[in-house]
């Protein structure tokens, strides 16, 4: 069977970013550059497996950029891009895919379109695709006298990753130039005399290069459907020694009565973002008839309504959670909760807000029957 592997090349060394780490690993809204691309791989259909290629001493800012996800081990890099390219190539050799697509980390806002017109190519028997884009501005080349000389842009086009290959011809084409330095796949491939087709690029598929980037693609990031949705919960307390609540087991003298952990911070948390989604209520996914779920630890629900927000293509933005209960008191276990649903959300823990109250007294909180959670999600789609 035909299989597509996704080959990241992420080893440069570049800082001219900012921020005192290789821009592969600077963070880029909820997430390190890198990430990006690696979701976006994983989560195309017509993908089999994610490959990154990292420089010397990058394994540690790898490890913390991909915490949480399963990939296979990172390839070294070289000095150069196609040397990094090429070992890459070299180490996907014993899965000897049909197709292979090479993108560079520096482009985080490739998309699944892209991929697809990519993909197609391929399957359509071009042994080499690539995304291009037409260029809009005047060309001015700046002469050694300096002048500005005008250069023509008709028919000039800017070439993108992903750039999509037969694995095994270009497997052959980069060990036989590998002493010719280009700047991109589709050159080696042109070398090789590999048929290559064009397939439409994206001008929002920008490469981060300066600075003013990251604040270009954060734009462009925050620039979808944004929806922002509530949910609220309530259980009551029981006999027992400790609660749940936010995911932080809290000593207590009584515990929450539930089919799960009753942590109703969770629960009224994955209504609200599965209700950004549309996507019904905590009750229509984990039904409290449903043995699987008796004792269950919240974390796995909130787990399941996230997945179901990247399976539609979307990201979870902003998190907040009102606690309302006279006791037990909040307050000591705040940071702890907001860092537990930041871990479990995949966000940064600025982006996790965890706040409490009271009624004073009032109401089945205010007589300690039981406590209730508010909730709002807000992600963009
Ligand atoms: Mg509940």
């Amino acid at each position: 069977m035909a299989s597509t592997a996704a080959l990241i090349v992420a080893a440069g060394k570049g800082e001219r970013a900012g921020g005192g780490v290789p821009k592969q690993f600077r963070r880029l809204g909820a997430w390190p550059l890198l990430r990006w691309s690696v979701d976006l791989f994983l989560r195309h259909p017509s993908i089999s497996s994610v490959h990154v290629v990292v420089g010397d001493g990058q394994r540690e800012l790898y490890d913390a950029a991909v915490q949480g996800i399963t990939l296979p081990a990172p390839i070294s890099g070289g000095a150069e891009r196609q040397e990094s390219v090429r070992k890459g190539l070299e180490a996907l050799r014993a899965l000897s895919p049909t197709h292979v697509l090479i993108h560079d980390a520096a482009r985080p806002l490739a998309t699944h379109t892209l991929i697809d017109r990519v993909l197609d190519a391929l399957r359509a028997g071009a042994e080499a695709a690539i995304p291009m884009v037409s260029v809009a501005d005047t060309l001015r080349r700046r002469t050694d006298d300096g002048n500005w000389q005008l250069v023509s842009r008709v028919g000039l086009h800017r070439a993108q990753t992903p750039q999509g290959f037969r694995f095994d011809r270009i497997l052959e084409a980069h060990l036989a130039n590998a002493k010719t330095q280009v700047t991109d796949d589709m050159a080696i491939a042109e070398l090789a005399g590999l048929q290559v087709v064009a397939t439409a690029g994206e001008e929002s598929n920008l490469k981060v290069t300066a600075e003013e980037d990251f604040t270009i693609a954060e734009r462009l990031l925050a620039a979808g459907e944004s929806r922002t949705a509530m949910g609220y919960d309530a259980h009551r307390f029981a006999e027992g020694d400790h609660v749940w609540l936010c995911g932080v087991q809290i000593p207590h003298e009584k515990s929450l009565e539930g089919h799960s952990d009753a942590d109703a911070g969770l629960h009224a948390l994955t209504d609200a973002i599965l209700g950004a989604i549309g996507a019904g209520d905590i009750g229509q996914h984990f039904p409290p008839t449903d043995q699987r779920w008796r004792g269950a630890p919240s974390w796995k629900f909130l787990d399941h309504a996230a997945s179901l927000v990247r399976d539609r293509g979307g990201r979870i933005m902003h998190c907040d959670v009102t606690l309302i209960c006279e006791r037990p008191r909040i307050g000591p276990y705040r940071e702890a909760m907001r860092a537990r649903i930041a871990e479990i959300l995949d966000l940064d823990i600025s982006r996790v807000s965890v706040k409490a109250t009271t009624t004073e007294g009032m109401g089945f909180t205010g007589r300690g029957e039981g406590l209730a959670a508010h909730a709002v999600a807000t992600i963009v789609l």
